[in-house]
């Protein structure tokens, strides 16, 4: 499984000192607009910041990110999921995305598709979930990140509560990119004063640093789990 999220600020992000006409901000089951993106502008603005996707697993370890200078539009996505999986046999079941919805109607329409649904599903992370739309039946029947019609059995396990009563719960983080974005919005003032080699080299040792932290942390658990083994063992 992995999930996808962007990172940073998008390049339409809107400012509280820029004009009104740029501060429309898209909604993540909207298409993108040309129009807002091509205002003329006589008054300064800061510089242009790139787009930078990951790709992470719901551990919390990073797969692999990307730099988009212009948007985050399905086609850049779908390129690079296509460029970290390239093979069927790479690819996960299933891959969190804030615009699943429209990740997938691109994927159809481009005929990749066809390729893609052999292995793998396009969900919407469960934070972004709420806000798509309701009365959108593709993104509720193919996007939904925990249906609890039977449809996707991996993605929601049957919990028993305090009392003993059995309630759906979410099988994985869905939030995972999510989580990173946050922590990686900590380092938004330095990464955008760099020049674009130092910004590559800056954010790519950070993302390698936070994945052998987490990864250091996963065996730290495993650690205590089998010395709590050992102990239920002597007893
Ligand atoms: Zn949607």
């Amino acid at each position: 499984m992995g999930g996808y999220r962007r990172a940073l600020r998008r390049p339409d992000q809107t400012l509280p000192w820029m004009p009104e006409n740029q501060q429309s901000a898209q909604q993540h089951d909207q298409p993108e607009s040309s129009t807002n993106r091509t205002v003329t502008r006589d008054h300064f603005i800061p510089p242009r910041m790139y787009c930078v996707e990951t790709i992470c697993a719901p551990c919390g370890v990073v797969i692999g990110w990307a730099k988009f200078v212009k948007s985050e539009s399905p086609t850049n996505i779908l390129n690079f999921l296509e460029s970290v999986y390239p093979t069927e046999e790479s690819r996960p079941s299933y891959i969190c995305v804030d615009k699943a919805c429209l990740v997938l109607r691109t994927c159809v329409s481009n005929g990749s598709w066809e390729t893609w649904k052999k292995t793998s599903r396009f969900i919407v992370d469960s934070y972004h979930y709420t806000n798509h739309s309701a009365t959108d039946n593709l993104c509720r029947k193919w996007c939904n990140p925990a249906p609890l019609d039977g449809s996707a059995p991996n993605l929601v396990v049957v919990e028993n509560d305090a009392h003993g009563r059995p309630y759906y719960k979410r099988a994985f983080n869905t939030q995972a990119c999510e989580q990173l974005n946050a922590w990686l919005g900590g380092f938004e003032q330095i990464l955008k004063r760099m020049t674009s080699g130092n910004f590559d080299w800056f954010l790519h040792t950070m993302l390698v640093y936070h994945t052998s932290q987490v990864i250091k942390r996963q065996g730290e658990m495993n650690k205590d789990d089998d010395s709590d083994e050992e102990e239920e063992g002597q007893e």
